[in-house]
């Protein structure tokens, strides 16, 4: 998308403009260091999970320009640039804004940062291509290795995630896979069997980050006089996460 505005002079000045739904500039879990986490407005998944409920409209959010990101960017650039940090798109879902952050993460090559694209894979690998160039690493979530359960978990199959894993795998581009474990949804013993043995082929693939199902996004579906669907679920007890950790582990995988 693009956003005129007056320059000096006659002239008018184009930037690029994305739509967001907010940032933290101090964030510490979506890649290495400290990272400025942008989180991009729209989302073409249903999870019924989701604890960014509020990210899913595509005209929600707000607006912003290129140079406005950057500029506010560089405020802090030096904390992330002495931990070895950066920048992290997220969301909703960053790839439905590809270009934008494509040119993004260019101009923050450019300054030493460190690239992350937070995404579902649900776009696919062809949307992403270009912007993949300049991309450091990916996080990319599994939601369920079963197309027809990802599908009633997520309202879409899996199988272009599946795909762009195997792409990055190919192709060298550094690889973190989140998985949510959601008692009675993605915690049989088989899926997991299955998420080991199909991980175990990714040649790129740096972490497996097993994260327990947690209800702290509930009051965000209640916000838009939603009930959550997952509301009668609870964490799963950490036992069962050690148990999947433990699965996976015994696979040689890089699981924390
Ligand atoms: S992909 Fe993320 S933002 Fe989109 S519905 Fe799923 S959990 Fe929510």
């Amino acid at each position: 998308m693009l956003f005129s505005a007056p320059s000096m002079g006659c002239r008018t000045m184009t930037y690029p403009i994305a739509r967001i739904h907010s940032v933290e500039t101090f964030g510490t879990l979506d890649g290495p260091g400290i990272r400025y986490v942008i989180f991009f407005q729209g989302c073409p998944l249903r999870c019924l999970y989701c604890h960014n409920r509020d990210t899913w409209d595509t005209g929600g959010g707000r607006s912003i320009t290129l140079p406005d990101l950057v500029a506010d960017i560089r405020k802090y650039q030096d904390f992330y640039l002495a931990s070895g940090g950066g920048v992290t798109a997220s969301g909703g879902e960053p790839a439905l804004q590809a270009t934008f952050i494509q040119e993004l993460f260019s101009q923050c090559r450019e300054i030493g940062l460190h690239t992350a694209l937070d995404t579902s894979g649900y776009t696919g690998v062809g949307p992403l291509k270009d912007l993949l160039l300049v991309t450091d690493l990916v996080l990319l979530d599994i939601k369920h290795m079963h197309s027809d359960k990802h599908r009633q978990l997520t309202g879409v199959g899996n199988q272009r995630t599946l795909e762009l894993a195997q792409y990055l795998s190919r192709q060298g581009i550094p690889l973190w896979v989140r998985y949510i474990l959601i008692p009675g949804y993605t915690d049989d013993p088989g899926a997991i069997i299955k998420l080991a043995e199909f991980l175990t082929k990714l040649d790129s693939l740096q972490k497996v980050l097993i994260l327990p199902y947690h209800t702290m996004g509930v009051y965000k579906w209640e916000e838009f006089g939603l009930r959550n669907p997952l509301s009668h679920v609870s964490p799963p007890p950490p036992e069962a996460v050690v148990k999947v950790k433990q699965i996976l582990a015994g696979s040689n995988l890089p699981v924390e």
